[in-house]
């Protein structure tokens, strides 16, 4: 409990607070709202802005197609042969247009993106939008999960990948551990997980795929065993090109969260380990380039020493990506 109100309490301007009176919606809130629900497509734009009740004009505003701010870079690209890290952020279910909107401005304002890492934001679904309009353009857009089902259709409440990719979205997470354990609905399995990488490959999309072990787990030495067995069903059904797409987040579920972080040695010991399975399992050579990325608690002060270690190539950072505290996680890639 005390944790949880610790991460409301550092993250409480993304807390809308239930006992404040209700806030007119925004004009530019609605535009936002609905270039998300049009897909970025001007087609039927007329139609649902009258549905809306709203002006085109202000529907228009929302979409700015083509608008997104230009991103900087600094430093060298990777080497031939070299992996380029990847910085992932998860806003997991925080925020409002904006919240959402003034950690776009910062983002905006932070400086250049270092040539050897690439950084994609994964924003609630009603935020995807304001990001593919908003955001800069050097900061790919990631959802942080997509349906089962391949194409659109009668799949009430339903996201599918190739939705995602419609609406401009090149990365989703998959697997992670929220989703595995169903916060208060039913989780799902590594079967299902696994099928739903590859729906999202399949659809154009790139994957950060989450795994990693429970706090008993790790206690009871079985933390690679875990790790493998989340893995597996995957290893079944990808091509080596599916790999190439992916990228395996490795998130020690007692890390998520709580403010205690995996050490860097610890941190390396499992990357090397998933490393070696990935060779066992699939390839050498999908093992040699597949990214893994750290989570769990990662923010600016500790992101250094976790991105020194040889295998350890980016991170997916949930609090810290809330806040202008992802660029020092950025800026902490080797250079
Ligand atoms: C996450 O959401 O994947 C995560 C690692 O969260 P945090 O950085 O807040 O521990």
């Amino acid at each position: 409990v005390g944790t949880r109100f610790q991460w409301r309490h550092e993250h409480a301007s993304f807390d809308p607070n239930p006992n404040s009176p209700a806030e007119e919606p925004k004009p530019e809130s609605i535009s936002v709202f609905v270039s998300f629900l049009l897909g970025l497509s001007c087609h039927p734009l007329h139609r649902i802005a009258n549905q809306a009740t709203m002006s085109v004009e202000s529907a228009m505003a929302g979409l700015q197609i083509g608008e997104r701010p230009k991103g900087s870079s600094t430093g060298e690209p990777p080497k031939e042969g070299e992996r380029k890290y990847l910085i992932g952020g998860n806003w997991k279910c925080n925020g409002t247009v904006e919240s959402a909107k003034a950690i776009i401005k910062t983002f905006n304002e932070a400086g250049p993106i270092p040539a050897n890492c690439e950084v994609a934001i994964g924003a609630p679904f009603l935020h995807i939008g304001l990001c593919l309009s908003e955001l800069r353009d050097d900061i790919e857009v990631s959802a942080q999960n997509c349906g089962l089902n391949e194409k659109p259709g009668a799949y009430t409440g339903e996201i599918c990948a190739s939705q995602l990719v419609d609406a401009g979205c090149t990365w989703v997470i998959i697997g992670h551990s929220e989703r595995r354990e169903g916060f208060g609905m039913a989780g799902e399995d590594s079967e299902l997980v696994a099928k739903k990488v590859k729906v999202a490959l399949d659809a154009g999309l790139k994957v950060m795929f989450a795994i990693g072990e429970k706090k008993e787990e790790r206690e009871a030495g079985v933390t690679m065993d875990v790790c493998a067995s989340q893995l597996a069903p995957a290893a079944k059904i990808l091509s080596e090109d599916d790999w190439a797409k992916v990228a395996i987040a490795y998130e020690p579920v007692w890390a998520i969260g709580t403010g205690l972080t995996a050490t860097p040695e610890m941190a390396q010991e499992t990357h090397a380990g998933i490393r070696k399975w990935m060779a066992e399992n699939v390839s050498e050579a999908v093992a040699k380039a597949i990214r893994i990325q750290y989570g769990g608690s990662m923010k600016g002060a500790n992101a250094k020493d976790l991105l020194a270690q040889p295998d350890i190539d980016g991170g997916l950072i949930g609090g810290a990506s809330l806040k202008a505290d992802f660029f020092n996680v950025i800026n902490g890639c080797p250079q």
